[in-house]
């Protein structure tokens, strides 16, 4: 079967371009290795810049209908107490991922777009114009012939996209660096506010979502994992013992097994690629820090870039030459310094003296930390 566009990954990325694709007529194939809904490892903090682009691809409604939990404010918490609080630039969301990436995956459905889910891409292979999919199902393995092909895939790359870039070779010792555990908590007195918790390797942060939920999520490097005790129970613990104010915020609730889950290697200095052979969003193109609390912005960003080009691609109006090359320009116009900034701020604030010497500032002035922050944006996305 051939298909006018196969979408690899039903991430926010992959999903909002693919309904936007499938609204205007194409005959989209969007591609999950898992099904629905499912737990991601992420802080669950939905910026106030990604509305804008779910506006922009017509999925807001479906995302707001979900009753995100408001977020006005954030507060950091270094290692030594110092505490900084700033209101944020706009009402952000608290939406788990559970609820989320299912609801984009179903909007994508209900306009017109194919979702093939327990279905691993394993190779992409180019051929002039044409492109091959090869997709494993359980024991079935597929070819799909497609006009364009399109990677959403997360932080995963795929053999066949050229270059073939293999995260776990790209950064070497650095990629080993950070481990992501995420968890659902119940019974936590929280304000609409997310909190940034520091501590030796690493930082949690902590936010309320729908249904009255918070979710905790961290980041830490192997060897704080390994003092910590590896299981996000006796993390939490440990963790307390490093900052307190942690343990304060989390008396009393009451973790959410179920919801639990952990993810491995994540590079957050990868370079960026934001064409591999095919166009790459999202995670697949560059990782933003996650304490920026940007990177589904991003995504669903380089969705709302990508979407016309590929039209036009489909139509006939532009060559692959063509929108490789718009696509990386205005790619790297609003991702570039966002990227450097965010990857500046995550280095500063693991350091224990210059992140409290960063808080000491921020406490005389939370207009700078505020505008910081900002200025970890895309251009576009500034409100
Ligand atoms: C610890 C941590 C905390 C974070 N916190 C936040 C936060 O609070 N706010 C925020 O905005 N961002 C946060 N992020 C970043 C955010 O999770 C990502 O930027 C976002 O998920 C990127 O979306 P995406 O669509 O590019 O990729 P993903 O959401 O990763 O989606 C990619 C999809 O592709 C699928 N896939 C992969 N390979 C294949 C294949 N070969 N075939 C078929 N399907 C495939 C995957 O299963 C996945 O569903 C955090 C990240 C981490 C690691």
């Amino acid at each position: 079967m051939r298909r006018d566009v196969v979408i690899v990954g039903a991430g926010p990325a992959g999903s909002a371009l693919a309904g936007v694709l499938g609204e205007l007529g194409w005959d989209v194939l969007l591609l999950e290795r898992r099904s629905f809904p499912h737990h991601k490892v992420c802080g669950e903090f939905l910026s106030p810049e990604a509305q804008a682009s779910l506006q922009g691809m017509g999925v807001y409604a479906a995302v707001a209908a979900l009753k995100p939990a408001p977020v006005t404010q954030a507060k950091l918490v270094s290692r030594a107490g110092v505490t900084v609080q700033t209101a944020l630039p706009g009402c952000a969301w608290g939406i788990s991922r559970f609820a989320l990436d299912a609801a984009l995956a179903a909007a994508a459905q209900q306009r017109g777009v194919d979702l093939c889910t327990q279905a691993t891409a394993t190779a992409i292979r180019q051929d002039g114009q044409r492109f091959e999919v090869i997709v494993r199902s359980g024991h079935k393995v597929e070819s799909i012939q497609a006009r364009a092909v399109i990677a959403a895939c997360g932080r995963y790359s795929l053999p066949g996209l050229p270059p073939y870039s293999d995260p776990r070779s790209r950064t070497g010792q650095r990629q080993a660096g950070y481990v992501g555990i995420k968890c659902h908590y119940q019974q936590v007195a929280m304000p609409a506010q997310v909190e940034l918790f520091f501590f030796p390797g690493g930082y949690v942060g902590v936010n309320p979502i729908e249904g009255g939920r918070v979710n905790l999520c961290l980041l830490a490097t192997p060897a704080a994992l390994d003092r910590g005790g590896r299981t996000i129970s006796s993390m939490q613990e440990a963790i307390a013992l490093w900052n307190p104010a942690l343990g304060r915020r989390l008396a009393g609730g009451q973790a959410l097994p179920e919801t639990e889950v952990a993810v491995a290697p994540v590079d957050t200095y990868r370079p960026a690629s934001p064409w591999a052979g095919v166009a790459c969003l999202g995670d697949t193109a560059v990782m933003i820090p996650p304490l920026c609390g940007d990177g589904m912005a991003m995504a669903l960003r380089s969705a709302e870039l990508c979407a016309p080009l590929a039209d036009d691609f489909l139509r006939g109006k532009l060559s692959l030459a063509g929108w490789r090359a718009a696509y990386q320009t205005r790619w790297h116009a609003e991702f570039d310094r966002p990227v450097r900034l965010g990857r500046s701020l995550q280095t500063m604030l693991n350091l224990p003296l210059l992140a409290d010497v960063f808080m000491g500032f921020g406490r005389l002035a939370p207009f700078l930390v505020t505008a910081l922050f900002r200025a970890t944006r895309s251009a576009r996305s500034r409100p």
